[in-house]
């Protein structure tokens, strides 16, 4: 039976600060997508709490939203409810620093620079929220969030609020309960990490660096979504890409980069489904080529059928 009844839909009316049809592309880095049915911009905790509880109660769909940096929302846009987690929020207690999910990891990397933290530069290569990161273990540059995670809070719907440390989450390369596992559908409220005291200054210039090495290498100032795929178990899908001779590859506006293989680039007017198509030829021409099943990292939510 659809979850589409009338008290349903009144529910999510009434909604304080809802929208209706509301874009969703311009909330993503590939700048790609239709609209979310119903749209929520929140930053409680207890508010995101209420509303996920609400929609598991009459069955709705729902989405949560950080920097929209990972992912591929489908032209006919998101049944049901998307809920953006804007909390923002940052406490540092001598080398401890707990952060709002709705934080972006690079903000954060200059704020604990700021404060003379090290350990947590990497941060300055993922350009989502906290609560992004910690859903599938982010990182860059050989170092992943896991490695400084203390704990995690959060609310499982029906369950009510919880503190996770990293073996409950079954944190591992780009995958997490929380992505794969028995926390689907639960929301990150905030992350506490583990950092050292040091240089904040040699920080910024180390993340400069490497933001600058890598701008040579990735197409990071177009609309992306970052790495499309997992790596493989000791090899590289760019590599692979490249060996397969996709770099350049086409369908419609979208394009595989020429500068990095694992990048998909919206060169401005891309649909999800052209981006889909190439992640799909990518795939078969990897395998008929290699034998490997390359695996997507970027995550494609919403209508597709
Ligand atoms: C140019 C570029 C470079 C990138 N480089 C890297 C890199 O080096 N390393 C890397 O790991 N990633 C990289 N990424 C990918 C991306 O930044 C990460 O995957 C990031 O963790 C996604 O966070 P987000 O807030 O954008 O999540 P979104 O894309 O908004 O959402 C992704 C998933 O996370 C879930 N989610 C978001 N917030 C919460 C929450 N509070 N609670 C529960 N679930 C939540 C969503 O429901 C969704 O399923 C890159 C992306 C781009 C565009």
């Amino acid at each position: 039976m659809s979850w589409r009844t009338r008290s349903s839909l009144t529910w999510l009316r009434a909604l304080a600060g809802v929208k209706a049809d509301e874009t969703l592309a311009s909330r993503t880095s590939f700048g790609i997508g239709g609209p979310a049915e119903f749209f929520l911009e929140l930053g409680r905790p207890e508010a995101i709490e209420k509303a996920i509880e609400g929609c598991c109660q009459r069955d709705i769909p729902y989405l949560l939203l950080g920097a929209g940096t990972n992912l591929l929302i489908a032209d006919r846009g998101i049944e049901g409810l998307v809920i953006r987690v804007v909390n923002r929020e940052h406490e540092i207690e001598g080398t401890r620093v707990r952060a709002g999910a709705g934080l972006k990891m690079m903000r954060l990397a200059r704020i604990v620079a700021d404060a003379n933290l090290r350990g947590f530069e990497f941060a300055i290569g993922v350009p989502g929220t906290v609560g992004g990161a910690v859903y599938q273990d982010a990182g860059c540059w050989g170092k992943e969030i896991r490695e400084v995670l203390v704990s995690a809070e959060g609310f499982v719907p029906g369950a009510g609020k919880q503190t996770w440390d990293p073996p409950a989450l079954t944190l591992g390369y780009r995958t997490s309960a929380l992505r794969d596992g028995a926390l689907k559908g639960a929301l990150v409220v905030s992350a506490t990490v583990q950092l050292q005291r040091g240089d904040g200054e040699e920080a910024k210039r180390l993340m400069a660096k490497l933001t600058r090495e890598r701008s040579e290498t990735q197409p990071i100032k177009t609309k992306n979504c970052g790495s499309v795929f997992k790596n493989p178990t000791g090899d590289s899908a760019g590599r692979l890409v490249q060996a397969a001779g996709l770099k350049g590859a086409r369908e419609g506006a979208a394009i595989v980069s020429t500068l990095h293989g694992n990048f998909i680039v919206n060169e401005g007017g891309a649909t999800a489904a052209d981006v889909r198509r190439l992640i799909e030829r990518v795939m078969v021409e990897v395998k008929r080529r290699f034998g490997i099943q390359l695996e997507p990292e970027v995550e494609m939510v919403g209508r597709w059928k």
